[in-house]
């Protein structure tokens, strides 16, 4: 699996529709400061499912929308798609390539689709949950996150291994099966009660 391109459209500075595209070997965006640089790591960020505006060094979700300069007027939303080869078919879905899509308005509609298709931020956490990709993955190593691992808390640590080691999905699946079991736990105690007072 590789990251084949990224589509920005009225995301932070991108407001014209850009396309980068990433071939084999490694790539460098260079520039000069403030020319956008890190706005696409943002973006991936971003279309993973970052709810955090902080995450995107802004001060609120609507800041990722191109807010216009002295020529070119403000933007109404902000997309990014971006696609990935799947044909060794490490993401959990059929298809050989894979593209997960999100857009923001302005109102604060947002949506987010996967291979076209419309489907929620959870569709799209479960995608790549255990892949290093996701939001809280390690494919993204942002400035300073080095030094914040290393002198992290073991907890926060174990997160990451967990991840590497591909344990997430059934750590997430045991903890939504014992919530389920605790409901189950608590409709049995109401029976209960209501069986009594009947007798
Ligand atoms: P450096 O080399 O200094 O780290 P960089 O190339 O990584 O810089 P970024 O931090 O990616 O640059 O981009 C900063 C630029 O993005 C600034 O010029 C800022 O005005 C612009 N920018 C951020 N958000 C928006 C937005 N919503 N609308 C328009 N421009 C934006």
């Amino acid at each position: 699996m590789y990251l084949k391109s990224i589509e920005v459209h009225g995301f932070k500075s991108f407001a014209n529709k850009i396309n980068f595209e990433f071939h084999d070997g490694i790539t460098a965006i260079v520039g000069p400061n403030g020319s956008g640089k890190s706005n696409v790591g943002d973006a991936v960020r971003w279309v993973l499912g970052e709810q955090s505006a902080k995450q995107l060094r802004g001060s609120k979700m609507e800041d990722v929308i191109f807010s216009g300069t002295e020529t070119r007027k403000p933007m109404g939303y902000a997309y990014v798609a971006i696609t990935l080869d799947n044909s060794d078919h490490k993401l959990p879905i059929e298809y050989e390539e894979v593209t997960v899509a999100r857009r923001v308005y302005r109102s604060g509609e947002s949506e987010y689709l996967i291979n076209g298709g419309s489907c929620r931020l959870r569709d799209v956490q479960e995608l790549f949950l255990d892949t290093g990709i996701g939001k809280e993955g390690y494919s993204i190593i942002g400035q300073g996150q080095i030094d914040k691992i290393l002198s992290g808390k073991p907890e926060d640590r174990r997160e990451l291994f967990d991840e590497a080691a591909g344990i997430v999905k059934f750590k997430k699946r045991k903890s939504s099966a014992e919530k389920n079991l605790e409901e189950e736990r608590q409709n049995l105690c109401r029976i209960n009660d209501i069986l009594s007072e009947i007798e």
